[in-house]
This record gives structure tokens, C-alpha cells and sequence, in this order.
């Protein structure tokens, strides 16, 4: 049977050019890159290529590049390692569960957290995180792209507000990266991390910018490898790898794959569009206030001013009322020519390669498996806790209520999609949808 994987924000496969460059390090050239002799300095130089290779990503100096384990890592240490109790911490109630996560846990430490709810197009309001500022705030993240909708985020504006508060910034690109256009200095940051698997790159390796003379503590403490800064005998192979994977995703971004993939996504797109009962998360203010009309009456339809947002949990379903699209959000749109793919239908920045859609009378998770077994891979906005499925935290952030963000899909395009992928899905999700809405019906908006 063919099969079709759309579930790139999960993982990608290996590059098989990334392969290639990881190889000669697991066999021949396996020496330990803090070794004196010949075999350690072989690994020594091409952990410090791939230094080179990855400043130049993130448009940095190679001393502020910090290998780690990946996204999970980078995001814990921005938190763990900048934060003491007494401290503020603002962030977003759509990052993902390593900052949310995190965060949780620095409240129970004595951290304050603000998590800042989105609009109801996913966007985070930089205005919001403004008034969330207060003289012990230290830290604020916030990320690029939102995993599940694909929303880019306005960092380069909250990069100002950080610089003008005096506060640190982290950016959680591991998303972002890859597919749109990365300087580390126009967002502003002093943290980013990065994670290899999402670009085509190994598992288990990432990467960090941290600006010079940033105080973040390092979170493995141990051997003096990172300038002491990430204890551990480097991952060499690894390493090399994401060094490969960040070579070939800035050829990406400049040879057409971006405009290509955006132009494969918005068909996509618009063929299962075409089918009643479906919108877009994230894209369209328009489809914002339906799931809006249809909050079941316990559920917070407003973003109650600064102090409401600020707890020791992420506030679930509390999106502001307001759609945001200030001046800011249309300058900063248009400095990103590439990753602004604007039409009337879809005015809010995304990422490329990725559709977050909904489908009224019908349980997600029994689409997924339905397109599973016909062979389409692509994920649903729910995650699994004990065993009960709840809702995404990010959906319901941005206002959906219960029933439609159970009923929403995530489509993430790996960067060789194809024509025929997209036909492929035409065929298979409509055929799908129909026969679950016929053999079981759920009634959209009944349930809380
Ligand atoms: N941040 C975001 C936005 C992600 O999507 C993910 C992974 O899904 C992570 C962090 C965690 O990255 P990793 O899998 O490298 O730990």
C-alpha cells in the first residue's frame, strides 16, 4: 500500500545526505572529542566544523553554539538554568509540555509564571507580553512556530520588548528552524534551542545559541565539554549529523523548496476544505468565532486582563477575544517574504509545510487511525494522559471548544512532498471523513 507521511512537525527521516556525513564517526573516526591524541583531534575538528556550520545557522559566533540533546533540553535549560525563586517567568500557555512543563515546575519552586494566552488565530500579541512585564521578571519564551497549528509568532517584536525591559529571551525554534529565515540577532534572543530529528536530522541531538555572557547555568554538570557549559562526551555522529541537516535547510530556504512546499500545503489544504463541516486552526480569523460561539458555558471565552493570566498552571481554553492584527504583526510579516504565505483566506503566518484542520460530526483520533490504515500518517491534536485522550492545550488556548479540537488534524508536509502525496490525501481524507460521519456521527459542539 502507498503511504504518505504528514506528520513532519513529529520527526523527519534521516536526509540520506545526513547519513552519509554521520557515518565514517560511529566506525572509523569514533574517538573521543576531548582525547589528545590523533583519533580524539579527528573527532575534536569535526565537532568544531559543525560548531562553524551552526553559527552560521544562527548567525552567531561558534562560542555561543552549545551542542545538547535536543529540543527537550534546550527549552529546560533556558528555565532551570536562568530561573531562581523569587524570579518572574513569562511565557505561553502554546508552548509546548518542555517549557510548560518546566514552568510548572519553577512555580512549585517559588518561580511566579505568566503564561500569556493566544488570540484566537493562535498568534501570541506582543502587547500581552508587555503588560505581563513586571520589575523581577527575568526570563520571557516564547516560541517561533507553534507545533500543532504552525502560527509563527512575533519573537522579533517580543525580542525588542526583552531588550527595552532588560529581561532575557529564550525562543523555542525548534519548529521555526528550517523553515523560515533564522538570525538569532534580528529576533533578539538570548537563547534558542534547536532540535536535529525536526529537519531532517538525527534523533537525540540539538542545539543551542546562547548569547555571550548569558548566566544560564548548565543543567548536566560533570566533564568541562561546551565550555562547561553542557557536561557529557559530545555526540559526535550526531552532532555531524545536525551540522548536515543545517547545511541542507539553508539551501532550503534559498532554492524554492520553501515557496513549494507552502503552494503543496495550501492545496492540500483547500481540497479537504472543500468538504463540509472543516476549517482552519490558526490561519483564518474568520473561522475563529464559530468555535468561539459554541464554548460550552463553563469555558473562559476571555483573556481577562494581565492578572487573570497569571498562575502556576497554563491556563486551558482562555483565549483572548481579540484577533490581533496591529501594524507590528503586518511589518514584521513583511520583513519574512518567505515565510508569509498571504492570501485573503489566510492572513496569519505560518510555516510552510503545515495545516492544523477540524472536522465537525467526527472524533480526530478515529481519523487518524482510519487514514492510518489506508496508509496517510498524520497526527491529532489530542494527547494521551492514562489513558484519556485529552484535547490539545494549544486548540484549546486559542478558544475551540472540547469536541472541535478533538475533532482537529494536524498535516505537517516533510520537505520532499510531492504532487502525488497531496493526491494521495485528496483521495483517501474525503473518503474517510464520509464514512466515519456516516457509521458515527458525533454532534459538534454538544459536548464540554
Ligand atoms: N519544542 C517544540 C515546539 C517541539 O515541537 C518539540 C518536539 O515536538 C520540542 C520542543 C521537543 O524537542 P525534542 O523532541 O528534540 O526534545
Amino acid at each position: 500500500m502507498q503511504r504518505v507521511y504528514m506528520d513532519a512537525n513529529a520527526t523527519t527521516p534521516l536526509a540520506p545526505e545526513v547519513l552519509e556525513a554521520m557515518r565514517p564517526y560511529w566506525i572509523d573516526r569514533f574517538g573521543n572529542a576531548s582525547s589528545i591524541h590523533l583519533d580524539g583531534q579527528h573527532a575534536h575538528a569535526a565537532v568544531d566544523r559543525a560548531r562553524a556550520t551552526l553559527a552560521e545557522f544562527f548567525n552567531c559566533h561558534d562560542a555561543e553554539v552549545v551542542f545538547n540533546s535536543g529540543g527537550t533540553e534546550g527549552d529546560n535549560t533556558a528555565i532551570f538554568g536562568l530561573l531562581r525563586p523569587g524570579d518572574h517567568f513569562v511565557t505561553t500557555s502554546i508552548e509546548h509540555s518542555a517549557i510548560l512543563a518546566a514552568a510548572e515546575r519553577m512555580a512549585e519552586l517559588g518561580v511566579e509564571v505568566t503564561f500569556v494566552a493566544p488570540t484566537a488565530s493562535g498568534l501570541i500579541d506582543p502587547a500581552e507580553i508587555q503588560r505581563a512585564l513586571r520589575p523581577e521578571t527575568r526570563l520571557i519564551s516564547v516560541m517561533l512556530a507553534n507545533n500543532e497549528t504552525g502560527v509563527l509568532q512575533p519573537v522579533e517584536e517580543i525580542g525588542r520588548i526583552a531588550k527595552a525591559s532588560g529581561v532575557f529571551f529564550h525562543i523555542d525554534a525548534v519548529q521555526g528552524a528550517g523553515k523560515v529565515p533564522f538570525d538569532v540577532r534580528r529576533f533578539g534572543c538570548h537563547l534558542c534551542s534547536i532540535s536535529a530529528h525536526k529537519m531532517h536530522g538525527p534523533k537525540g541531538v540539538g542545539a543551542m545559541f546562547v548569547r555571550r555572557g548569558t548566566p544560564v547555568e548548565s543543567l548536566l554538570v560533570g566533564g568541562s565539554h561546551e565550555r562547561r557549559r553542557r557536561a557529557g562526551t559530545e555526540n559526535v555522529p550526531g552532532i555531524v549529523g545536525l551540522a548536515k541537516a543545517a547545511e541542507l535547510a539553508m539551501l532550503a530556504l534559498e532554492d524554492g523548496t520553501i515557496p513549494r512546499l507552502a503552494a503543496l500545503r495550501d492545496r492540500l489544504e483547500a481540497g479537504i476544505l472543500a468538504l463540509p463541516g472543516t476549517g482552519v486552526n490558526g490561519a483564518t480569523p474568520q473561522s475563529a468565532p464559530e468555535g468561539r460561539r459554541e464554548n460550552s458555558p463553563g469555558q473562559a471565552q476571555r483573556s481577562p486582563g494581565k492578572d487573570a493570566n497569571i498562575g502556576h498552571a497554563p491556563r486551558r481554553g482562555a483565549a483572548s477575544l481579540s484577533v490581533h492584527q496591529g501594524p507590528e504583526f503586518r511589518t514584521w510579516e513583511s520583513t519574512n517574504p518567505i515565510i508569509v504565505h498571504e492570501n485573503s483566506a489566510n492572513p496569519v503566518p505560518r510555516v510552510a509545510n503545515t495545516t492544523n484542520i477540524w472536522f465537525d460530526h467526527l472524533e480526530g483520533e478515529a481519523l487518524v487511525i482510519a487514514l492510518d490504515l489506508k496508509g496517510v500518517a498524520v497526527s491529532g491534536g489530542s494527547a494521551c494522559h492514562s489513558g484519556a485522550t485529552e484535547p490539545s492545550h494549544v486548540l484549546m488556548a486559542m478558544g475551540l471548544n472540547k469536541t472541535r479540537a478533538r475533532a482537529s488534524l494536524r498535516f505537517s508536509l516533510l520537505r520532499t512532498a510531492t504532487e502525488a502525496d497531496v493526491d494521495y490525501a485528496l483521495k483517501v481524507v474525503p473518503e474517510a471523513v464520509e464514512h466515519l460521519r456516516a457509521i458515527s456521527p458525533v454532534t459538534a459542539g454538544t459536548a464540554g
